[in-house]
């Protein structure tokens, strides 16, 4: 992948993984964690600053294994940013030993910013700001990962959680089809 290649979604996310790398004015400093990050995703693709697909993936949330909305084509997106060398992926043990990753900008990515379009910029600004200028809390509960303003004492569900019936119903009959494609039943 060259620089030429670079999409608008992928401009909007390095954007937003920059703009959560921040402290002080200056990027890069800080990381955001992968559930962050794919909460984002998720709920701009709800908010259509981002155009991926989105399906149930059985993740580790808290200390258990869920269903949440997860967009394969962002994380994708965020793996194309890494192997361009504008993202790093740092690597964090938890408490019960497994690994978690967690993202931030390089020096190159940072310089890219500079390329990024004000449009995109502005979108990603007005999805990840309360309306008072503050950059959301990401929050992950029990029930719900949260965006939060504490000064606004403003909390706004996500949803990354709430599978949709429709799609979920659909997930056991499309397992069904791929079985019985890969035992050759449809040539019979
Ligand atoms: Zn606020």
């Amino acid at each position: 992948m060259s620089e030429e290649e670079i999409t608008q979604q992928m401009k909007r996310l390095l954007y937003l993984i920059a703009e959560y790398s921040k402290l002080d004015g200056k990027y890069g400093v800080l990381s955001i964690k992968e559930l962050p990050v794919k909460t984002l995703i998720f709920k701009g693709i709800r908010d259509n600053i981002f155009d991926y697909d989105y399906a149930p993936q059985s993740l580790m949330y808290i200390d258990n294994r869920r269903y949440l909305n997860v967009s394969q084509e962002g994380v994708d997106d965020l793996e194309d940013l890494r192997e361009l060398g504008y993202i790093q992926k740092i690597r964090l043990a938890t408490k019960r030993h497994n690994y978690i990753y967690s993202y931030s900008l390089t020096p190159e990515g940072i310089q890219y910013l500079q390329s990024i379009p004000i449009d995109d910029k502005n979108a990603i600004d007005q999805f990840i700001n309360c309306t008072c200028g503050n950059l959301y809390d990401i929050v992950v509960l029990p029930e719900d990962v949260v965006l939060t303003c504490d000064k606004c004492n403003i909390k706004i569900n996500t949803e990354i959680t709430e599978i949709e019936d429709v799609k979920y119903k659909s997930a056991p009959a499309a397992l069904k089809t791929r079985l019985t494609v890969e035992r050759g039943v449809e040539n019979q």
